[in-house]
C-alpha cells in the first residue's frame, strides 16, 4: 500500500537540488605535472574554498594551489541545507556548555564572520542567494518549550542572549502556520539562507580571478615531509608546498592521527516541487526564516528562493566501519519518515510532491565544532569536524587554520576552542556499538520529555557527544 509520503516521493530525483543545475560550471581540468606553490589545499568544499580566497587576499604575493579529488562542492558543501549560521559552536547550548567563559568571544566572532561572508558575497557578486532571514527554533512538545526559555535565560545570564526573542505559539503560527508548534526561540540575524551550490562556484570564480590554480579531479594520495617543503603526490602529478591546509571533512584525512576524531554520519534532506500560491497561503511564512525543531533529534527546514520547501535532518545515520560510499546517499526508509514528518509538520500541504531527495555525510566529531590539528612542524594544518554546522563556521576554520600554519598568535588561535581538541571516538567495533546506543538513547530521551538516561549523562560527564 502506498502511503502519502510514499505517494509523495515517487519519481522523485536521488540528486541534490542544489547541484541539479544547469549553472554548474565547467569542470576545472586535474593536475598534470609536477609543480611547486606555497600553500596547497586539500579539498573543494568550503573549507578549501575559503582558505583559497582568505591567503590570496591575504597574501597576493604567494602561489596558492587547491585540489579536489571529485567536483568541486559534490560533497557536504554542495549537499547540506543552506543554513549559514553566526554560531561557530554548534549552537548556543553547546558553546554555554561548553566554553562558558569565552562564549561572549565566540558569539562576537561568530557574528563578524557571518558579516564578512555577506560582504564577500556582496563585493563580488556571488550568486547564491543569500538572504539574512534569521532562524526561529519551534517547540513542537511542551518540553522543548521549557528547553528554550531555560536556554533563552542561560544566554541572557551569560550576556549572549540580547538578540534572542521568546515567542509563544500564537506569534510563531504568526509566522509559520503549524498547528503542532507550541512556542519558539528567534534570532532575527544570526543565520543567513543561501544556496550552498551557488556559494561554492562563486568562491571558487573569486579564487581563481586572484590568481589561485584550482585542479577538480585530482586526489592527493600521500603528504611526506621533506623539510622545507610538503610533497603530495598524485596519480597525475606530485605537488612541493610551503605550507599545506587538509580540508577533508569527513573523508579519511591524510593526517592519520586525526582520523579517530571524525566519524561520518549521514544526513538526508527532500525538497519539494515548488508551492503554489495557495500552499504558501495556507503556510504563511512571509520572512521566509530557517526553521528547525528543538528535539535531540531536529528537522531543519526552509524555503528556496524558487518557492520549495526543504526540509532534512532526524535522522544521523552511522554505518560500521564508516562507510562513506554513494549508496548510503539514499534511504528509503528515512526519506519515508523525513516525508510522512513534513506533512504532519504542514498538513496543509497533503498532495505536494517531492522533487529531489539526497543524502550526505556529516565530519561528526565528539564536541560538534572544528578543531585544528598541526603537523610536520606546523607545515601542515588539518580542520575538519563541523558536524553539521559548518556553512558559516568553515569561513572562521579556514582563517584560523591560514594563522596558525603562519604562526600567528592572534585572538582567534588563543582561543581554548582552537587550542584543544575534542575527545576522540574508540576503534570499531566500539565505535559502532557506542554510537548505536547512544543514538538510541537520544531518540528514547525525545520520547521521555528530554529525560537523559544514565548512559546520555555518562557521556555529557565526560564531554562526549554524538549529534548531526
Ligand atoms: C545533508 C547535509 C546537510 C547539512 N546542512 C547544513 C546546514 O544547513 N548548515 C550548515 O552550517 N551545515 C550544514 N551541513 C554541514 C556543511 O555542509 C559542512 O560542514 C561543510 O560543507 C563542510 O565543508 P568542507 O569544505 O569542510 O567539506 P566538504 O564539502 O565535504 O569538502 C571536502 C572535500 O574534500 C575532498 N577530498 C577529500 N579527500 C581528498 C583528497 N585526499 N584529495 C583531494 N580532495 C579530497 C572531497 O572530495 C570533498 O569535496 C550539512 C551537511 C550535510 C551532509
Amino acid at each position: 500500500m502506498i502511503d502519502a509520503a510514499g505517494e509523495a516521493l515517487a519519481g522523485a530525483r536521488g540528486v541534490p537540488f542544489w547541484l541539479d543545475t544547469e549553472l554548474r560550471p565547467d569542470r576545472r581540468e586535474r593536475l598534470d605535472g609536477d609543480t611547486q606553490v606555497d600553500l596547497a589545499i586539500v579539498g573543494g568544499g568550503f573549507t578549501g574554498l575559503w582558505a583559497a580566497v582568505l591567503a590570496a587576499e591575504q597574501y597576493p604575493a604567494r602561489t596558492t594551489m587547491l585540489l579536489e579529488a571529485a567536483d568541486l562542492g559534490w560533497a557536504a558543501s554542495g549537499r547540506n541545507g543552506g543554513f549559514c549560521s553566526s554560531s561557530l559552536t554548534h549552537g548556543l547550548g553547546n558553546g554555554l556548555s561548553r566554553w562558558p567563559e569565552e562564549l561572549a568571544t565566540l558569539e562576537r566572532m561568530g557574528r563578524e564572520n557571518l558579516d564578512a561572508i555577506e560582504q564577500t558575497v556582496a563585493a563580488h557578486g556571488i550568486d547564491c542567494s543569500f538572504t539574512r532571514s534569521g532562524e526561529i527554533t519551534v517547540a513542537v512538545a511542551e518540553w522543548h518549550l521549557a528547553e528554550l526559555r531555560e536556554l533563552h535565560r542561560q544566554a541572557r545570564a551569560a550576556g549572549v542572549g540580547e538578540q534572542l526573542e521568546l515567542l509563544d505559539a500564537g506569534q510563531v503560527r504568526e509566522l509559520v502556520n503549524s498547528p503542532s508548534y507550541l512556542g519558539g526561540l528567534r534570532d532575527a540575524r544570526g543565520t543567513a539562507l543561501l544556496d550552498p551550490a551557488g556559494l561554492v562556484w562563486g568562491l571558487a570564480e573569486v579564487a581563481e580571478r586572484s590568481g589561485v590554480r584550482i585542479h577538480e579531479q585530482t586526489r592527493v594520495q600521500a603528504l611526506v615531509d621533506e623539510g622545507d617543503r610538503i610533497r603530495l603526490e598524485t596519480s597525475t602529478g606530485v605537488i612541493r608546498a610551503r605550507r599545506v591546509v587538509l580540508a577533508t571533512n569527513a573523508f579519511p584525512s591524510l593526517l592519520h592521527r586525526v582520523r579517530p576524531y571524525v566519524v561520518p554520519v549521514w544526513d538526508h534532506v527532500l525538497v519539494t516541487e515548488p508551492l503554489t500560491a495557495e500552499q504558501r497561503a495556507a503556510i504563511g511564512w512571509a520572512g521566509c526564516e530557517g526553521l528547525s525543531d528543538a528535539g535531540n533529534q531536529f528537522h531543519y527546514y526552509r524555503l528556496t528562493a524558487d518557492g520549495r520547501l526543504l526540509w532534512g535532518g532526524y535522522d544521523a545515520l552511522y554505518y560500521f566501519g564508516g562507510d562513506l560510499t554513494s549508496k548510503r546517499a539514499r534511504n528509503e526508509a528515512t526519506e519515508r519518515m523525513l516525508a510522512t514528518h513534513l506533512f504532519e509538520t504542514f498538513p496543509q500541504l497533503a498532495g505536494v510532491r517531492i522533487s529531489h531527495t539526497w543524502g550526505g555525510a556529516i565530519d561528526t566529531c565528539t564536541r560538534f565544532t572544528a578543531f585544528w590539528q598541526r603537523a610536520c612542524d606546523t607545515k601542515v594544518c588539518a580542520v575538519q569536524g563541523y558536524t553539521g554546522l559548518g556553512v558559516g563556521a568553515s569561513r572562521f576554520a579556514a582563517e584560523v587554520a591560514l594563522e596558525i600554519l603562519d604562526h600567528r598568535d592572534t585572538p582567534r588561535t588563543r582561543l581554548e576552542m582552537v587550542r584543544r581538541r575534542p575527545l576522540p571516538f574508540p576503534p570499531e567495533p566500539f565505535r559502532w556499538a557506542g554510537i548505536e546506543l547512544t543514538r538510541r538513547s537520544i531518540a528514547g530521551a525525545d520520547a521521555r520529555h528530554g529525560r537523559r538516561n544514565l548512559w546520555l549523562r555518562t557521556l555529557d560527564h565526560l564531554g562526549m557527544g554524538f549529534d548531526s
